[in-house]
C-alpha cells in the first residue's frame, strides 16, 4: 500500500489556522463556507471560525469506495443544497483533499453559475488534481491517512470491531 502522509489532530489545527491565514492574506471574505462531506466537515469547520464566518452549508459527495478506488463519477446525494442560497454569495469550498479533482469539480461546478465568486480550499492537493485550488496548506501525491478516518468506526464494547477498509 506504499507510504502514507499521516496527519494528527494537533497537525490539523495548524493547518486549517495556516489554511485561513492564507485566505485572509489573500483578501478573500467569503459569505458562505461550503463543505463536503464527510472529510471537508473539519476543515469549513475550522475555517469558518478563523475566518469569522457564520454561515456554513454541506453537500454530499460519494466517490471513493476505498483506497484508491473509486465509483466512475463522484454523485452529489441528496439533499442537494439549493444554490439559489448561493445567488450573489462569495462561496469557499471546503474539503480534504484534492486527489484526482472530480468532487471539487462536481461542486464547483455546481456553484459556478449561481454565485458572485467560488474559490476552493483543501488541506492536500495532489498533483494529478484536475482542479487547481486557490487555497492548499501542502502538496502531496501520497495516500494520506486524516484522523477522522484512520480508526474503524466504534462498536458498542464486547461486539467484534469493524474493520477500516482505507487501513488495509
Ligand atoms: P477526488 O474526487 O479529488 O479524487 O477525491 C476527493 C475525496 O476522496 C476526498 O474528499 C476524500 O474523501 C477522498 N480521498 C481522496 N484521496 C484521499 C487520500 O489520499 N486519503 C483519504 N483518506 N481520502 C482521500
Amino acid at each position: 500500500s506504499g507510504m502514507r502522509e499521516n496527519l494528527s489532530y494537533e497537525q490539523f489545527g495548524v493547518a486549517v489556522r495556516e489554511l485561513a491565514q492564507t485566505i485572509a492574506d489573500d483578501g478573500y471574505r467569503p459569505d458562505v463556507v461550503l463543505s463536503i462531506a464527510r472529510g471537508g466537515v473539519f476543515v469549513a469547520g475550522g475555517l469558518a471560525y478563523a475566518l469569522d464566518c457564520k454561515n456554513i452549508h454541506l453537500v454530499n459527495v460519494e466517490f471513493y469506495t476505498g483506497v484508491g478506488t473509486t465509483l466512475e463519477m463522484p454523485v452529489m446525494l441528496a439533499p442537494v443544497p439549493n444554490a439559489i442560497d448561493f445567488t450573489d454569495k462569495k462561496v469557499l469550498i471546503a474539503d480534504d483533499v484534492a486527489d484526482t479533482g472530480k468532487t471539487l469539480k462536481l461542486v464547483r461546478d455546481f456553484c459556478l453559475d449561481a454565485v458572485a465568486e467560488v474559490r476552493s480550499a483543501v488541506i492536500y492537493e495532489k498533483a494529478q488534481s484536475l482542479v487547481k485550488c486557490e487555497y492548499v496548506w501542502k502538496r502531496t501525491d501520497e495516500w494520506i491517512n486524516f484522523p477522522w478516518s484512520v480508526q474503524p468506526p466504534v462498536t458498542p464494547s464486547g461486539e467484534a470491531p469493524a474493520v477500516n477498509r482505507e487501513a488495509l
